[in-house]
């Protein structure tokens, strides 16, 4: 990994904003395709949202893996990527994106400037939060019981736990912390699921305490989070419940304003790209969570990312150089 520097004159075919998994996978491919590499990460470390919001919890749905904990995963990542050597710039944020000419982008950093042919931004969460609940008797408890992301599940060992959601995430949290806390219990609203069925059977047959349909109002405690009350959304009943931890996943909310003043076209989804990965300013591209496909279904996932990081770097290359096909061959073929 190189150390980052105020300017950096030298013009890289693909500049990758954002390490993480979209990102980590198109900075494999890019050295495959033979393209002087950079990836500007904001944090100090690789990895998105495996490596900062969920790094105990397992992954199912990876190809050839039947589970593999995200930072694992991570790990894994990050020696597919650095096989070629790409220049890797930790703890620094890519703050403005400028087209200077045809094939030259100005990248403004929190710590200097950086030039390239062709960006990928790969930011993935970097525009989104959590959502919050948004009860002040509630957000008073932020970090002393209120918990809006995992990124030790160890910490809820022996604790009373509360879910609130009934999307991916909330239920993967349960799944991933019954065996760890001593009670999990997940309140919804209603008795609609938005998640892969296979986890929502899993949860039923679970031992998870279903509060169904229930939403939170109200928090209890000294100086940290002791009791919970919730309201029965069809008959009004109200229930107070010991709880330790109260982890809300109610989904996300997105901010595009950044991007917008780049002059990329942004919808609530994201940055809009088209099939070939590319948004409306020529020689930059979109792939993962950041990306929102026009006409196209967006699913935050994964393997999206890694797919989409493909086809954006494969077209990245013939950008950079018309007379390379966008189509690569296979790696079989290749000498790594
Ligand atoms: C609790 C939870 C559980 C999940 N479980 C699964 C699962 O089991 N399976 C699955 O497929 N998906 C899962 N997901 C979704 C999955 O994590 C995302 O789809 C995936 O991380 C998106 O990858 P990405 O590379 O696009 O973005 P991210 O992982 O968000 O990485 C983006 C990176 O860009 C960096 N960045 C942002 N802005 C800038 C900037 N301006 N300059 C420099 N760097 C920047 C960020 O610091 C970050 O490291 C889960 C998500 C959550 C929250």
């Amino acid at each position: 990994m190189s150390l980052s520097h105020e300017i950096d004159k030298d013009v890289y075919d693909i500049t990758i904003v954002g390490g993480g998994p979209a990102g980590l996978f198109a900075a494999f491919y890019s050295g495959i395709r033979n393209m002087k590499t950079k990836l500007i990460e904001a944090s100090p470390h690789l990895g998105g949202q495996l490596a900062t919001l969920y790094p105990d919890k397992y992954i199912y749905d990876v190809p050839g893996y039947v589970k593999i904990p995200a930072q694992e995963l991570v790990k894994k990542l990050e020696e597919q990527a650095l096989q070629f050597n790409p220049t890797v710039i930790l703890n620094e944020k890519v703050i403005a994106l400028r087209r200077l000419e045809e094939k030259l982008i100005e990248l403004e950093t929190t710590k200097g400037l950086h030039y390239s042919k062709t960006v990928l931004l790969a930011t993935g969460a970097g525009a989104i939060s959590m959502k919050k609940l948004g009860i002040p008797s509630i957000e008073r408890f932020e970090g002393k019981g209120v918990y809006y992301s995992v990124t030790n599940k160890w910490a809820f060992r022996g604790k009373k736990v509360m879910i609130v959601g009934g999307g991916d995430s909330a239920i993967d949290w349960a799944l991933n912390l019954k065996d760890i806390a001593s009670e999990v219990m997940l309140a919804h609203r209603r008795a609609v699921f938005r998640a892969q069925e296979a986890k929502v059977m899993e949860i039923f047959h679970s031992d998870v305490r279903m509060l169904i349909p229930y939403i939170v109002k109200d928090a209890h405690g000294t100086e940290k989070l002791e009791t919970v009350t919730l309201i029965n959304t069809e008959t009004g009943e109200e229930i107070t419940l010991e709880v330790d931890a109260l982890i809300p996943q109610i989904g996300y909310e997105m901010d595009n304003s950044l991007y917008r003043s780049w002059g990329l076209d942004v919808d609530e989804r994201g940055v809009r790209v088209n099939g070939r990965m590319e948004t409306n300013i020529p020689g930059v591209f979109a792939a993962g969570d950041i990306a929102s496909p026009i006409d196209s279904i967006k699913l935050n996932l994964i393997t999206i990312g890694f797919s989409q990081a493909i086809i954006a770097v494969n077209c990245a290359k013939h950008y950079v150089d018309p007379s390379a096909p966008v189509f690569p061959g296979h790696t079989a073929k290749l000498r790594l």
